[in-house]
């Protein structure tokens, strides 16, 4: 089966709405989204641990929240892509 044949209904509208600028576009935004949402999720150092900013409440100095370790994020495990679908530029 070709790879247009796997589109879903929304990719297939997009293909069928928008140009190569728009497209690109979008994948520019959806980068940059990412990256914010990435931003929020980073990883710092507290006791000892590399912890996720966001999920521990982190305010510079202390958490919040108990610590989240940030390889046991939700957030950054629900936004690695499938394997093999990484955009090359990231
Ligand atoms: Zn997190």
């Amino acid at each position: 089966m070709s790879r247009y044949g796997d589109l879903s209904p929304r990719a297939l509208w997009w293909l069928e709405n928008c140009d190569e600028l728009d497209l690109a576009e979008a994948c520019a935004s959806y980068e940059a989204t990412l990256e914010r949402v990435r931003q929020l999720h980073r990883a710092v150092e507290y006791g000892g641990q590399t912890i996720c900013a966001e999920c521990s409440a982190w305010d510079g100095q202390s958490t919040n929240n108990p610590p989240v370790a940030h390889d046991q994020c939700g957030t950054m495990k629900a936004l690695a892509p499938p394997k093999g679908t990484q955009c090359p530029t990231t």
